[in-house]
């Protein structure tokens, strides 16, 4: 596969050429072309001083993004590149931005602040490559590998521990043994990592391909900024279900899960409430009484802990709360469910549980995973029926419920959740007729 240049990307790299500057694309752009795969955004470097940059672009629209650190955004149709001067980089004490920046005069300088080989690569008009730091060799071999010494370049920022795993998983490349060596060995330069930062890595790490064999290798680095994991990843259970420890199911439900954030932190958290809820019977059989409940509230305090937003967090919780719930595969079980979670929570629910079973004894689950496919199928069905789910789609209104003789005021309402209740469970229809015939106040014994 190959990928043009965009127009905008040349003419920026054009204009800096003839008024006498250096530029070059560099990073995840070049790195993405050599991997055969479209890149999302093109970052230019050069040699031109932020307000050169300015200057050659005097026509255009500029966003003076980040200039103290050597940045300007340039808008070429609608697009936006950024472009940025040469430059070496100093300590990370706020740990989200260089405290200083230092313009440089050659490219190789500039390459050599970059984290991994592969992000180190320049690539100019013609194509022609500037690897100072053999990146190409290492995409070829799929390895990710620090520029310089890997202790040195951890320290300086430990955000790159996570953009290691991250790419790890994302490309499914090998971390190289030294670079491996020193992620485990400055796991705790997380500690100084803005949560922020932290938490962007680990969604794209996520919902990567090969997240799974990350947690497997490098659980260490999970633990350091979620120590809750810890009693997880090394938790033995034995229970007939169970083949696996804690951690193997964990990583097997989240290998078993959609490539999506929310159901792949659902199934990294959904038993990390387990240790605390362990208990062993009379024939050594282990149980974890209670512990959705408990993996819920700890998922709560991770989430946040981790800034995650609002709505996220919520769903997340929400996931691994029910994610243990018994889903019988009867139309009015489905519809009291789908009333309760809503249509969306409802599958990614179906998706949880389907993940769950992942990680189980595989000789057990067959006969679950086929059920969690009726109830799919059963679910889709009352949807595109339009069956009745909630109270707006119920045949009469709180209007009818009045004329029917009931007092104006709460009991109105508790009349059509009655009402509904009986749709939902197929007790009657949902017709006006019928429903009409079904009104009865609080204090009658109502019917059947
Ligand atoms: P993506 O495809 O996710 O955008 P990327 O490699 O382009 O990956 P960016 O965060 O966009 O990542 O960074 C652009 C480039 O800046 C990287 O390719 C790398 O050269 C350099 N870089 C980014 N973050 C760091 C860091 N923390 N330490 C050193 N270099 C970094
Ligand atoms: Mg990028």
């Amino acid at each position: 596969m190959n990928f043009e240049i965009p127009d905008g990307a040349r003419r920026i790299l054009q204009t800096l050429n003839s008024a006498g500057h250096e530029a070059y694309l560099v990073g995840g752009c070049v790195r993405d072309l050599l991997r055969g795969v479209e890149p999302h955004d093109w970052d230019i470097c050069t040699s031109a001083l932020p307000e050169e940059t300015e200057q050659c672009f005097a026509d255009r629209r500029v966003i003076e993004t980040g200039l103290k650190h050597g940045t300007v955004t340039v808008l070429e149709g609608d697009e936006p590149y950024e472009i940025t001067t040469y430059r070496t980089e100093g300590p990370y004490s706020d740990s989200r931005r260089p405290d200083f920046v230092r313009f440089v005069p050659n490219l190789e300088e500039d390459l050599a602040r970059r984290d991994f080989t592969m992000n180190a690569i320049a690539m100019d008009l013609e194509g022609n490559l500037r690897d100072p730091f053999g990146g190409v060799d290492d995409i070829k071999a799929e390895l990710i590998c620090c520029v310089g010494e890997p202790n040195q370049r951890f320290q300086e920022d430990g955000l790159r521990v996570m953009r290691a795993l991250r790419f790890a998983a994302v490309f499914g490349y090998e971390i190289e043994e030294q670079t491996a060596q020193a992620v485990h060995e400055n796991r705790t330069m997380l500690d100084r990592v803005a949560a922020e930062r932290i938490n962007a890595e680990l969604c794209k790490l996520l919902a990567g391909q090969n997240a799974g064999d990350v947690l497997r290798q490098y659980p260490d680095v999970f633990c350091q900024f979620w120590p809750q994991l810890r009693p997880l990843v090394t938790l033995e259970q034995n229970n007939p279900w169970h083949c696996w420890g804690g951690w193997e199911h964990t990583i097997h439900a989240v290998e078993g899960a959609p490539t999506d954030v929310t159901l792949r932190l659902a199934m990294l958290l959904h038993d990390i409430g387990k240790p605390s809820c362990k208990s062993t019977d009379e024939k050594g059989i282990d149980h974890f009484y209670g512990h959705p409940a408990v993996s819920a509230q700890l998922a709560d305090q991770m989430l946040r802990a981790l800034k995650f937003d609002n709505k996220t967090r919520e769903r997340v919780v929400l996931l691994v709360e029910r994610h243990d719930t018994q889903l019988p595969p009867k139309s009015q079980v489905i519809r009291r469910w789908l009333n309760r979670l809503g249509s969306e929570a409802f599958f990614q629910l179906l998706e949880v549980k389907r993940a769950d079973n992942m990680g189980q004894a595989p000789e057990k689950v067959q006969d679950r995973l086929a059920e969690l496919d009726e109830i799919k199928a059963k679910a889709e069905r009352i949807l595109a029926e339009r069956q009745c789910l909630t109270l707006k789609d119920l045949a009469v209104n709180g209007r009818d419920v009045i004329a029917a003789g009931i007092e104006p005021g709460p009991e109105v309402g508790w009349v059509l959740e009655r009402l509904l209740e009986r749709v939902l469970g197929g007790e009657i229809s949902n017709e006006r007729k019928t429903l009409l015939k079904y009104i009865y106040r609080k204090d009658e014994d109502g019917f059947g």
